[in-house]
């Protein structure tokens, strides 16, 4: 077994067990997100300033805690901070750095009550939405250490004539930039910080402006898991901050998810400093379709549509966008989600029986609102459910369209869109798909294996999932990430992913 004990993946909570499941509520209950305050944390040190408030996307009148945002001269200590750490912590062994990890894997756990209130009130979280996504970082913690034992623990022999020793080894690249979204403002998080710490580099990260307090509590655990407090600099701020960090003449590589705009802006300004050549790593959205034919079995697929277009409020990127059915099975396929759907409970997060809670913020609100509204005066919406009008709900819709080209953007929220396919089209179809340039994920519901394959090979997606959902990819199971327009690789929780945090050596000794 490649990743030993390491291997196994965190523990879940069997939330439909009413034991269970009080235990977990009385964990977060005693957690609690207390008045809990994000800041600049640069070499361990808190810096003071104005704060401002973090709104919960519950209701306005929940406030999640205050933040307290970075500056640019706090950007750029940030980076002189961590340029100063970095030695030590390249020179630490990987197996020390992978034992800090993993301390801080078990430390997540213990505190899992915590995590859970915090991705609650700040990232509107449902209960299994945020259990999924502490576990997720527990995973990435444990996996990229592990990761870190297997490549970085020993240099590697290489072949070569006698007399000569050839070794190849990796190490960190220096200062890495990681910049996170609000999304997954746990898992992602800890998964870029984990990962560039594991290789070895000193870090310094800028999460998502939305979600600041879930950052400062994992730097909070890193720090007290060992993690120096050289290496690891915290710089809330929104994305002036992160352009100042990525711009800054110390940085060594940059971790980016978020809008594919962004990732292109931060490639730009790499681009155009003078110095090294500065890797970008980034993740970005996708416009991501099912393709169902009449093979299907269209219970499980309403049931895999509703998951994986509406759960998590539609809030990942690799959520179903565009459903495409064979006009046989259309009407009916569209009438069994619509009907799935209406069941969804929609509401606050913190209640146990919520399905889907509210979107990010104010500004998400309105542009979903807008679309929903524009296909509405089209005649285009063939279903809408009801949400809350308080808050920052927004109420999941169908929208019927032509063509997979009449969706050329991404819409970040629960709006599924549908389209129609006729056996002799199939092609046409997957040309159709494959013309929006992004590469996600990927769905297909067939029980005709030549199709799938041929779907398979067509289609350059990253993440491709046959007859299931397709969110919720799983660490080490499922390496998780898109080319083109949605992102440069490597697939994080997969075993390409920390050399491309990493710089190469080979050392060739006439022996
Ligand atoms: N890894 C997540 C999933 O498989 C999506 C990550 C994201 O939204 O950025 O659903």
């Amino acid at each position: 077994d490649l990743y030993g004990p390491s291997r196994r993946n965190s523990a879940g909570v069997e939330l439909g067990h009413r034991r269970s499941l009080e235990a977990l509520l009385a964990e977060i209950a005693a957690g609690g997100t207390g008045a809990f305050m994000a800041m600049p944390v640069i070499d361990g040190q808190r810096l003071d300033g104005t704060s401002r408030m973090v709104v919960s996307p519950i209701d306005a009148a929940t406030v999640a805690g205050a933040v307290i945002e970075a500056d640019a001269a706090i950007a750029d200590r940030a980076m002189a901070a961590a340029s100063r750490g970095f030695a030590a912590w390249a020179a630490t062994p990987a197996r020390q750095r992978a034992d800090t990890l993993r301390r801080a894997a078990e430390r997540l756990e213990a505190e899992r009550g915590r995590a859970i209130a915090l991705l609650q009130v700040e990232g509107g979280k449902t209960l299994d939405d945020a259990l999924a996504e502490v576990r997720e970082a527990t995973d990435f913690l444990r996996y990229y250490a592990a990761e870190a034992e297997r490549l970085f623990g020993s240099a590697q022999t290489m072949p070569g004539p006698t007399g000569e020793d050839n070794r190849l080894s990796q190490r960190g690249r220096g200062v890495f930039v990681t910049i996170s979204p609000w999304n997954f403002p746990l898992a992602i998080f800890v998964g870029q910080v984990s990962a560039a710490l594991a290789a070895g580099n000193a870090v310094v990260a800028k999460p998502a402006e939305q979600t600041p307090l879930v950052a400062a509590f994992a730097v909070e655990l890193l720090h007290a898991a060992g993690v120096p407090v050289s290496a690891l600099h915290l710089v809330p701020g929104d994305g002036r901050i992160g352009a100042r960090l990525v711009a800054h003449g110390a940085v060594a590589g940059v971790a980016f998810t978020g809008s594919t705009q962004t990732a292109q802006a931060i490639n730009r300004a790499l681009a155009a400093r003078s110095g090294p050549i500065v890797p970008l790593i980034a993740e970005t959205g996708g416009i991501n379709a099912m393709i169902v034919d009449a093979t299907a079995l269209p219970e499980q697929v309403a049931d895999d549509v509703v998951t994986s277009a509406f759960r998590s409020a539609g809030q990942r990127c690799s959520a179903l966008r565009l459903l495409c059915v064979q006009a046989d099975i259309a009407g009916r396929i569209v009438q069994l989600v619509a009907g799935a759907a209406r069941e969804l409970s929609i509401g606050d997060p913190r209640e146990p029986a919520t399905h889907v809670g509210p979107v990010i913020d104010i500004e998400a609100k309105a542009r979903l609102e807008r679309w929903i509204a524009a296909h509405m005066a089209a005649g285009r919406v063939v279903w809408q459910g009801e949400a809350p009008q308080a808050g920052h709900f927004v109420a999941p819709a169908i929208i019927a369209l032509d063509r997979p080209e009449d969706l050329a953007e991404e819409v970040f929220g629960p709006v599924l869109h549908v389209v129609r396919w006729r056996e002799d089209a199939l092609d046409r179809l997957l040309q159709g798909i494959a013309a929006n340039g992004y590469g996600l994920t990927l769905g297909i519901h067939s029980r005709i294996d030549d199709r799938i394959e041929r779907i398979v090979a067509r289609l350059a997606v990253g993440n491709v999932y046959v007859n299931r959902n397709m969110i919720g990819a799983v660490v080490g199971t499922q390496p998780f990430g898109g080319s083109g327009l949605s992102g440069t690789g490597p697939k994080a929780g997969g075993p390409h992913y920390l050399p491309r945090f990493a710089i190469e050596q080979t050392v060739a000794t006439n022996t």
